[in-house]
């Protein structure tokens, strides 16, 4: 009997906690499809969510539409984004692959949802796309670009794997989901937040100055990491990586 009863307790007490949120997942541009990686599908769902991905679109209704049903938004990690047309610099010689449709979407699908007051979580290229979408800037890239480069930003090791370790500010929403002060994380880019946009602050750093997350000042249900947690769920510090799901269902 008292077992029933605490089973009862425990089921209605993760109904209530996360009954049934809905995280949308930016796309990805592969030609073709509407697609986002499982592993970004797999973490909302062990987060207790229910993912959604949402093709890309640049018309108004349809992103107003779907912003109806969804409770928080990942944008999600991908391809590079314009810097002529989003931060007014020239492209560097080794910027990366550039999906016009892509950033279109991007930018607008994030705008929309941060006006409407819906909770959002940048990963990566979804990091640096929150910052460039309110008016901060990049580095194009880190190993020519940022004066203090010294590690590195593009493991060979799995994504499961914290390669390199992050210095988290005690007083953001990173370091309330992780729990630790310092942590590794994976590494999957070449590009980084330069200039913070107005409104936004660093939260994270790793040891040679690279930005690893921002957060809105005034509003903390909006932040981003460069790392991927949504790889780092299935590793060694899998349950400091999950509050960071966890706090879109919030
Ligand atoms: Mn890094």
């Amino acid at each position: 009997m008292k077992k029933l009863l605490l089973l009862v307790l425990a089921v209605a007490l993760a109904g209530g906690a996360y009954a049934q949120k809905i995280v949308g997942l930016s796309s990805k541009a592969r030609s073709g499809e509407a697609s986002a990686n499982l592993t970004y599908v797999n973490a909302v769902k062990k987060a207790g969510g229910v993912p959604i991905v949402i093709p890309m679109t640049t018309d108004d209704r349809q992103i107003d539409a779907i912003l109806n049903v969804i409770d928080a938004l990942i944008m999600t990690g991908g391809e590079d984004i314009n810097p002529l047309k989003y931060f007014n610099e020239e492209p560097h010689p080794n910027l990366g692959d550039v999906v016009p449709e892509r950033d279109a979407f991007d930018i607008k699908l994030i705008r929309k949802a941060v006006e409407k007051g819906i909770p959002v979580l940048g990963i990566c290229r979804g990091v640096q796309v929150m910052n460039v979408a309110f008016g901060g800037t990049l580095y194009q890239d880190i190993p020519t670009q940022v004066p203090t480069y010294g590690i590195q930003h593009s493991q060979n090791a799995p994504g499961s794997m914290g390669t390199h370790t992050i210095t988290i500010d005690k007083n953001s929403v990173l370091y309330k989901q992780v729990g630790k002060e310092k942590i590794a994380v994976n590494s999957f880019h070449h590009q980084a937040v330069k200039d913070v946009a107005p409104g936004f602050k660093v939260t994270a750093k790793s040891n040679d100055g690279v930005i690893e997350a921002i957060e809105s000042i005034s509003n903390p249900k909006v932040w981003g990491v460069q790392f991927h947690p949504e790889h780092l769920v299935n590793g060694e510090e899998k349950d400091h990586f999950i509050g960071i799901f966890k706090a879109l269902m919030e």
